[in-house]
C-alpha cells in the first residue's frame, strides 16, 4: 500500500478573474513518474506552481500527510517538495560540487520527526554519481552543457532530500541522447521518490511515463497509462482537433 503521496483536491488558480486551473483533483502515489501533458496554456505549469507555493490557490494540497496549501515556498521546500524550472538555476561561477554543497546546506534544517522518517539525504558524492557528473565535479557549472545543468539541478534537489520532484520540461532543448539519459535518471529516482513532470515532448512521455494526466483549459481531461490516454478520444480531440 502506497502511503506517501501527493493529493490535490479542488485546486483553483485565478489570475485577474481568468481561471488558469479549475477545480483540479489529482492523486500521485509514491514512486510514480507522472507526466502532466496538455496543450499550451492548459494550466500545467500553474498547477505545479500552486503545489510548490509560487502562486496562491484555493483548494487543498497534501503531501505525505502534510498540508502544503497555504504554506510559503521555502516551507513547502523543507517539507520535501523540490522544483525545477525550464531554465536551470545553478550558480554558474561555482563548480558542480560547490553547487551541490550549497544545496545540501540549504536542506539541513532542524531535525524534525519527519526528516528522520524520510531518512538521510544522499551525500554529495552519491548525488554526483546518480546524476553522472562525478568526472565534472570541479567544473564551473556555467560551462556545463545544457543537459548537464539540468542534471545538476536535479542533483541539488536530491541532496536537499526532496521526496517529491516537480520538473518543468526537463528535456526541452536536449539532444536525443541527453533526453534518454534524463529518462533513465528519472526512472532511478522514482524507485525511491516521486516525480511529476510537465512535458511537451510526447516521445519522451511515451518512453518513460508510468502514468499520465492530461490537462486542457485548466481541467483534468484524462488520466491513466500512456496507452489509456492515447486511446482516449477526448485527448485525440484536443491534440488533433485544433
Ligand atoms: P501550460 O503550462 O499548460 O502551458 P500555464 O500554466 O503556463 O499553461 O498557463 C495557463 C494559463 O494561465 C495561460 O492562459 C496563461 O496565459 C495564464 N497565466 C499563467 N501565468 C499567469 C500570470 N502570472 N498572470 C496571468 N495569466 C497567467
Amino acid at each position: 500500500m502506497a502511503t506517501d503521496y501527493l493529493q490535490i483536491t479542488d485546486v483553483t488558480v485565478t489570475f485577474d478573474g481568468f481561471v488558469a486551473v479549475d477545480k483540479v483533483n489529482l492523486t500521485v502515489l509514491k514512486g510514480d513518474l507522472r507526466f502532466l501533458i496538455g496543450p499550451n496554456g492548459a494550466g500545467k505549469t500553474t498547477l505545479v506552481d500552486a503545489v510548490s507555493g509560487l502562486v496562491p490557490s484555493t483548494g487543498y494540497v497534501e503531501f505525505a500527510g502534510q498540508q502544503l496549501s497555504g504554506r510559503k515556498v521555502h516551507r513547502i521546500a523543507r517539507m520535501g517538495v523540490g522544483r525545477t524550472f525550464q531554465t536551470a538555476t545553478v550558480f554558474e561561477k561555482l563548480t558542480v560540487v560547490q553547487n551541490l554543497d550549497i544545496a545540501a546546506g540549504a536542506g539541513r534544517g532542524p531535525l524534525s520527526l519527519l526528516r528522520r522518517r524520510r531518512g538521510v539525504p544522499p551525500t554529495v558524492a552519491e548525488a554526483l554519481e546518480t546524476i553522472g557528473l562525478t568526472e565534472l565535479a570541479d567544473t564551473p557549472a556555467g560551462i556545463l552543457a545544457h543537459g548537464q545543468k539540468q542534471w545538476l539541478e536535479i542533483g541539488m534537489l536530491l541532496v536537499q532530500n526532496a521526496q517529491l520532484l516537480l520538473l518543468d520540461e526537463p528535456v526541452a532543448g536536449m539532444s536525443a541522447d541527453e533526453r534518454d539519459q534524463t529518462g533513465r535518471l528519472l526512472q532511478r529516482i522514482a524507485q525511491e521518490r516521486t516525480v511529476v513532470i510537465v512535458e511537451h515532448d510526447m516521445d519522451f512521455m511515451r518512453a518513460f511515463a508510468k502514468s499520465v494526466t492530461v490537462l486542457a483549459a485548466g481541467k483534468v481531461l484524462s488520466e491513466g497509462t500512456v496507452a489509456q490516454v492515447q486511446a482516449d478520444p477526448k485527448v485525440q480531440e484536443v491534440y488533433l482537433g485544433t
